[in-house]
């Protein structure tokens, strides 16, 4: 089976092509298209041979987009298809399942108009999701869609944990709770951290996952479930993010409108997007700018630094209370799988709670591999583990379509 994987955003839409044969899988092709409906659109393109192609060219839409997909999956020269058809099912990633959806689902008409009126959970994802959905089935009627949602592995969290302390008829009237986000990464992290631990011996039941990348979430997982998860309702609540604040006194969000005079969407804009370790720092939301520039001395990047690490350390305790302790911390995600200097700074001042960490082996971790990052006395592992978003919707994808 061949299974195209989309991602969409605003203005882009991220791309995997996967073949699936005698039970193992290989990536034929990936990109992204970039700037759709602004100028300067472009398909960054890799192909055959693992050849990379810029295609430039104006993209109004997110059917202009997957056209533009399809010209470069089937292109004479560094296509990996021969035609649209050879495509089997295409996988989507969708931001809110709200409590409509605990597992991945086929998009018939009655699931997508159940997405539609969810639209209102993530304005911001869920209407490009769905619009690269419809035009998924524009271009290509006979091929099945499959939704696989970022709160669907979430979605076994008790009541205790997932409502809110705010009046009961806003949850049962508007849906109001949490929900939390990056579902498919930690259920990749956590089975990948099991059959890990399994391999060595052990039977862990307790892991606590760390997604750190531009967004991030830890998640609490007991016997392969969720027990709880940082993100809230939308993707905002939670650790302190590139550009996102985390946890704040909601009391917050009125003060700034007063003494700023934004109303309440540019003050929830600000706590999105200008925020995080950008708005402390000035300097970037980028983590490798940040310790670039902390080390020639910048003390709001440094601060910037300290915070990240000093709230990740925070949730992991409270996950080490919820989860009655530990058995695996696992980092993922661009920052949890690249920053040595950041697992270091989380990593040193958790030894309370018997997480013996060895910054010899944080040093060695080699990317893209599975890395055991404590001494070899520490009862509780701590595991680096390359996430595979993609290859999890693929899979249930796959699951979902094979034979139908
Ligand atoms: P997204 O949430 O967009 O998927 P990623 O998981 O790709 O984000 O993470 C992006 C973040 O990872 C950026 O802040 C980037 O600085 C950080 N990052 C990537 N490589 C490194 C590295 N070698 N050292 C420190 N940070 C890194």
């Amino acid at each position: 089976m061949t299974i195209l994987v989309l991602n969409a955003g605003s203005s882009s839409l991220k791309y995997q092509l996967f073949r699936f044969e005698n039970g193992a899988h290989a990536v034929l092709a990936k990109g992204v298209v970039e700037r759709i409906g602004l100028n300067g659109s472009f398909v960054g393109h890799k192909g055959k041979d693992g050849a990379e192609v810029r295609i430039d060219g104006a993209i109004a839409n997110h059917t202009d987009a997957l056209k533009k997909v399809f010209a470069a999956l089937t292109d004479k020269d560094y296509g990996v298809i021969s035609g649209v058809s050879d495509i089997s099912a295409f996988g989507h990633r969708i931001l809110h399942g709200a409590e409509d959806f605990n597992a991945s689902v086929l998009m018939t008409e009655e699931n997508l108009q159940k997405c539609r009126k969810n639209i209102d959970l993530g304005p911001l994802h869920m209407p490009p999701n769905l619009a690269c959905v419809d035009a998924c089935r524009e271009l290509a009627r006979d091929t099945p869609n499959a939704a696989v949602f970022d709160t669907a592995f979430h979605s076994t969290m008790d009541k205790t944990a997932f409502m809110y302390a705010i009046p009961y008829e806003y949850y049962t009237d508007y849906k109001i709770r949490k929900y939390g986000f990056h579902g498919t990464s930690h259920r990749y992290v956590s089975g990948e951290a099991i059959k890990y631990m399994e391999k060595i011996g052990k039977n862990p039941s307790r892991i606590i996952t760390c997604h750190l990348g531009n967004g991030s979430s830890i998640a609490a997982v007991k016997d392969g479930k969720v027990i709880d998860t940082s993100m809230g309702l939308t993707p905002l609540e939670g650790l302190m993010m590139g550009t996102r604040s985390g946890d704040l006194d909601p009391a917050v969000i009125e003060f700034i409108a007063v003494k700023t005079g934004k109303n309440l969407a540019e003050t929830i804009n600000i706590l999105n997007k200008k925020s995080g370790v950008l708005g402390v720092s000035g300097v970037s939301s980028d983590f490798r700018d940040l310790s670039a520039a902390a080390e020639e001395g910048n003390e709001r990047a440094e601060l910037a630094l300290g915070m990240f690490a000093y709230r990740v350390k925070k949730y992991i305790g409270s996950y080490f209370a919820a989860l009655n302790g530990a058995d695996a911390i696992v980092f993922t995600g661009g920052i949890g799988e690249n920053s040595v200097k950041m697992r270091e700074r989380i990593l040193k001042g958790l030894c309370g709670l018997g997480v013996k960490f060895c910054a010899e082996r944080n040093l060695s971790a080699k990317r893209g591999e599975i890395s055991e990052i404590n001494a070899a006395d520490s009862e509780i592992k701590i595991l680096v583990i390359p996430t595979d978003e993609e290859l999890v919707i693929a899979r249930e994808t796959f699951e979902l379509t094979a034979g139908k």
